[in-house]
């Protein structure tokens, strides 16, 4: 994804703590062209929920500009940087989720796969030549 795009979603994650933010990612071939900031409709800080309809018209937008979800990423404003066995348990598109962490004042984030029940890292880059 671009520097862009990883920026606008760190903007997001920090200006929502200390709620948990959400929102997708969509794209092409493994590369984020699109960033869509949901709302958390739990308004928590420990868990997050999108809204339906926001999410159908989230997905409408994404197949209308040709692309597909390739991501879902959401914060956890006071740690860990991994999934936490609610997010294991609630996974619910074989899609990359990013979670956004806080450690130490510093925000940063980490991409993982969800796959029945199993957790992997998936490298996320954001470096202007990706
Ligand atoms: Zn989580």
């Amino acid at each position: 994804m671009t520097p862009g795009t990883w920026q606008a979603m760190r903007r997001q994650v920090k200006q929502q703590a200390p709620l948990e933010a959400c929102g997708l990612l969509a794209g092409m071939n493994g590369r984020v062209e699109m960033r869509i900031g949901m709302h958390n409709a739990d308004r928590s800080p420990m868990r997050f929920h999108m809204e339906p309809a926001e999410q159908w018209r989230a997905f409408q937008r994404i197949e209308s500009a040709g692309l597909e979800l390739l991501g879902i990423y959401h914060s956890h404003p006071n740690g860990p940087d991994r999934p936490s066995p609610t997010d294991i348990a609630e996974a619910m598109y074989p899609v990359v989720q990013v979670i956004w962490y806080c450690w130490n004042g510093k925000w940063g984030a980490r991409g993982w796969r969800i796959e029945a029940g199993n957790v992997r890292e998936i490298l996320l880059k954001h470096s202007a030549s990706v």
